[in-house]
């Protein structure tokens, strides 16, 4: 086994592989599979750790980071069938390229400043604007290889795009947070490259003119590839005002088509001014929508909100009303947000708003330590999750205590 320390980039207050003892980075799955076997034997705890951007490791040490980076053979693409296979090591960003060069790639979006790894992206289930259109993983994931708590590796999943048999174990891994195993690789069914894309941007003076707009949108014959209403340090420039921000997708033809559907919409809606954006300047938009326009700037923390669509509209005004202030970022018609929490601010109010909207919440900072201060609900499955945990990591290695109800 290599025993190699590798320098990552965290996000600042994120802990890294220095919460760990030790640090190994095997090359293969037959290595890591000795590896975890020995930890069993052992009773060494582990955290798996991909770019090492968004590890959360509750305040606690580990026996063992398993630095999956080495990880990186194996990545397989068949165009013809539009599905991949893909090393849980290699970079989101490197994957992506390779699909590219046979025009398909896997439709998620997650924020990356190319350091993340699919392995880890999955593992955090992380999305960005373009889940207006495609989803999240869940969508897209079809099998998965990992090597679980007793040094097994179990594949689960086919690469075909409808597996009708069994239960999907595969989805389990989806948002597991490295504590029901360490992915080795993933499959993915794929989508086209669109040929062409073009990004709107449109300023408003208050969130329900900017909704307002989303919903015509929504209603018009338009089909975007992402549709986000922003404020404050996802918006370039940082500003007081809403923005739409709106990325159409497809041929050329339907791209031009349908840039002149939303010019006209956007020219008798409401808004104080808007443009079609060059290519740079989309590309620096959604930089920002998704890694926010100051990564140095103090920030307490963000909480992600799920709610019900049809009650977007009372969520965006009610946050307004509580903090008027407050950076935000919405995916209207997928019911997520993302809020900006300052020091300040009565998290108990968010946290009892999402229990009798029906949703879930997730803070996120680097005061948020406990597990139960970053997943303040508990989900009512939460027995079944502890003996689904039991089963596959029956020595309670995998970061053990870091996640939703102290699993
Ligand atoms: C500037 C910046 C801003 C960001 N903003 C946000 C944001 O607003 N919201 C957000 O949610 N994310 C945000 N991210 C996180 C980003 O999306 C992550 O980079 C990505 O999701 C995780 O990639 P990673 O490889 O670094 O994973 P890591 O940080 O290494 O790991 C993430 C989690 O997955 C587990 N894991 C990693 N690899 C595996 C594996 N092979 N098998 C099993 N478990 C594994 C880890 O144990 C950990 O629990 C931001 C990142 C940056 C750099």
């Amino acid at each position: 086994m290599a025993l190699e320390s590798k320098s990552h980039t965290p996000v600042v207050g994120q802990p890294s592989v220095t919460d760990a003892r030790e640090t190994v980075r095997p090359a293969t799955v037959e290595e890591l599979s000795r590896i975890i076997t020995e930890a069993v034997e052992t009773k060494r705890t582990v955290l798996t750790v991909g770019g090492g951007t968004r590890l959360f490791a509750a305040g606690k040490k580990f026996d063992l980071a398993v630095d999956t980076t080495a990880l990186t053979n194996g990545f397989r693409h068949t165009p013809a069938d539009m599905t991949a296979t893909v090393p849980a090591g290699m970079r989101f960003a490197e994957a992506q390229e390779r699909l590219s060069q046979k025009g398909q790639w896997i439709p998620l979006h997650p924020p990356d400043r190319g350091d993340s790894s699919i392995g880890g992206v999955i593992a955090a289930d992380r999305w960005g604007p373009r889940r207006h259109r495609y989803g999240t993983a869940k969508d897209w994931v079809i099998a998965t290889t990992i090597v679980n708590g007793e040094g097994n590796i179990v594949r689960a999943g086919a690469n075909v795009v409808k597996n009708v048999s069994g239960y999907d174990l595969n989805k389990l891994y989806i948002g597991s947070r490295g504590t029901l195993g360490i992915i080795t690789d993933l499959s993915f069914k794929l989508s086209p490259l669109p040929a062409m894309r073009t990004t709107f941007r449109a300023c408003f003076s208050t969130a329900g003119e900017a909704l307002t707009t989303a919903n015509e949108i929504h209603r018009a014959p338009l089909e975007p590839e992402a549709l986000l209403m922003a404020k404050g340090r996802w918006t370039a420039p940082r500003a007081k005002h809403w923005w739409l921000l709106i990325e159409l997708a497809g041929s050329e033809e339907s791209v031009k088509a349908q840039a002149k559907t939303l010019s006209s919409l956007l020219e008798k809606s409401t808004a104080n001014r808007w443009n079609e954006a060059s290519q740079d300047d989309a590309a620096f938009y959604w930089r920002t929508a998704s890694l926010g326009n100051d990564e140095t700037a103090p920030i307490f923390a963000t909480a992600e909100i799920s709610f019900p669509k049809s009650y977007t509209e009372k969520l965006v005004s009610w946050l307004v009303e509580i903090s008027p202030g407050a950076s935000a970022k919405f995916l209207p018609f997928r019911g997520v947000a993302i809020v900006e929490v300052s020091q300040e601010m009565d998290r108990s109010l968010l946290i009892d708003e999402a229990v009798r909207i029906g949703g879930g919440i997730e803070f996120d900072g680097r005061e948020i330590t406990s597990p139960h201060d970053r997943w303040p609900i508990e989900p009512a499955s939460l027995s079944i999750m502890k003996k689904l945990k039991s089963a596959l990591d029956p020595s309670d290695i995998f970061a053990p205590g870091t996640y939703v109800g102290g699993i």
